[in-house]
């Protein structure tokens, strides 16, 4: 168990999950993803740092939304862009 933790982590009470397994951006222009991320301010999933578009950190950095969660089954941690913090739960 990691707990290089932040506020903003600390702050969340449920995490939230995926409503679809699939990056909304991606879909709209027909890109491919590698893995998916939920921010965790407004639950929208998007596409990690190891995709073509970075979906995920350009939400983070355009909206100001800072944590975010792994949305790969069995993966179990949260983000935070901020602080540059990881926790695994
Ligand atoms: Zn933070
Ligand atoms: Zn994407
Ligand atoms: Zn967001």
């Amino acid at each position: 168990m990691i707990s290089e933790s932040c506020a903003h982590i600390e702050a969340i009470e449920s995490i939230k999950r995926p409503a679809r397994a699939e990056c909304e951006e991606c879909v709209k222009i027909g890109a491919e993803w590698v893995h998916l991320r939920t921010c965790q301010e407004c639950g929208v999933t998007l596409c990690c740092d190891s995709s073509p578009n970075r979906h995920a950190t350009k939400h983070s950095h355009a909206s100001g939304h800072p944590v975010i969660a792994s949305a790969q089954p069995g993966e179990r941690w949260l983000y935070c862009y901020t602080d540059d913090a990881f926790v695994q739960y």
